[in-house]
């Protein structure tokens, strides 16, 4: 029989927490009569985590886990949880009790019964630090601008997935914050959101430090860039160098003419190619073109070399036999 749901949880040192979360995920799901399993991704603990997840899973068979041996991040954990999840919708959680488990009843219904491809959890009343609050407020406003997605929040570590979903994303360095966007490029718009309670962290601190200010933008960034020009970068790199190098080559020629219209038409010595703005116009604008031509060939060759060039979302075939093999190569 398919299992519901799976919960997905990455965590880091979290041990304090993970009864609890455990026991309240349990005593909803079963409430509800959902069939589930919690995956928890130990993201390389130094605390006693693990020995925590050793000991529920031998009172719960549906507690598996995994076990990093060092910490690679929270989108690394996700991505390796999302590969073993088998539920029919999958979810992804926060251990450190800040996201409800009262929430996922719901969730799963707007995914099973209204066919949203992900359900993305809304805090829209939250608990973190001051700080935290108003960057999130600005970089929520630039990603649903950038990628035209309406969602008020977008790193809420509570979600819901099909798992068709999951299975055709790929996430990885920081890129766990921008789990939409990525969903979306790959063909899955069909995204909701739900208001979900927040609350403050229980135990221990947060995990991620001030470099997500930086990180945050730059991965938003390479997202947009990947969705968009990932399997043809000549079209960006070529237009940008074309433009520049037209622009250099004509300043260059300005030169040229007005460096005769003195000798030959005003029959007075002309002013030092050096002293005209076109010179260093020309300069800059051809230098800047042919490198951004340079860096589109190179671009060209290294998508060229990926395995994975040709592989599309099919969502579904009409009449090609199960033995016919092109879904290996291309999806
Ligand atoms: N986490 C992780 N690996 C990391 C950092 C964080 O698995 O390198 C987990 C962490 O244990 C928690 C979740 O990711 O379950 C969210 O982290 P945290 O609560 O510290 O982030 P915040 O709520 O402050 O955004
Ligand atoms: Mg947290």
């Amino acid at each position: 029989m398919n299992l519901d749901i799976s919960v997905v949880i990455p965590l880091l040192n979290e041990a304090e927490s993970l009864p609890e979360l455990s026991a309240w995920i349990d005593r909803v799901l079963t409430q509800h009569q959902l069939s589930y399993e919690i995956v928890y991704v130990d993201d390389g603990s130094t605390d006693n985590s693990w020995e925590v997840i050793q000991q529920l899973s031998a009172q719960n068979s549906a507690i598996k886990a995994i076990k990093f041996r060092k910490n690679y991040g929270k989108s690394a954990g996700l991505s390796v949880g999302f590969a073993a999840a088998t539920g029919n919708v999958v979810f992804t959680m926060d251990a450190d009790l800040q996201d409800s488990p009262d929430e996922l009843p719901e969730m799963y219904r707007m995914v099973i019964e209204d066919d949203y491809d992900l359900v993305s959890g809304w805090k829209q009343k939250r608990f973190d630090s001051f700080i935290k609050n108003n960057t999130s407020k600005i970089y929520n406003f630039v990603t649903r601008k950038m990628s035209g997605i309406n969602l008020n929040g977008f790193n809420c570590g509570l979600k819901a997935y099909k798992n068709t979903v999951v299975k055709n994303i790929e996430v990885y360095g920081e890129m766990h914050r921008y789990l939409p966007v990525i969903a979306n490029n790959a063909g899955f718009s069909k995204i909701g959101q739900k208001v979900v309670k927040h609350q403050a962290r229980k135990h221990g601190e947060s995990k991620f430090g001030s470099a997500r200010f930086i990180r945050g933008p730059l991965d938003l960034l390479s997202i947009m860039f990947v969705g968009r020009f990932g399997k043809r970068p000549m079209h960006l790199f070529g237009l940008w160098g074309g433009i520049l190098f037209v622009l250099g080559f004509f300043s260059a020629i300005m030169i040229g003419v007005s460096k005769l219209y003195y000798l030959n038409i005003l029959n007075q010595s002309a002013p030092l190619v050096t002293e005209s703005p076109y010179f260093y116009i020309a300069l800059t604008c051809m230098m800047m073109g042919t490198q951004l031509f340079l860096a589109g060939f190179l671009a060209e060759l290294v998508a060229r070399n990926n395995p994975r060039r040709n592989s599309y979302g099919i969502e579904t075939d009409i009449g090609l036999e199960e033995d016919n093999h092109f879904k290996e190569k291309y999806t």
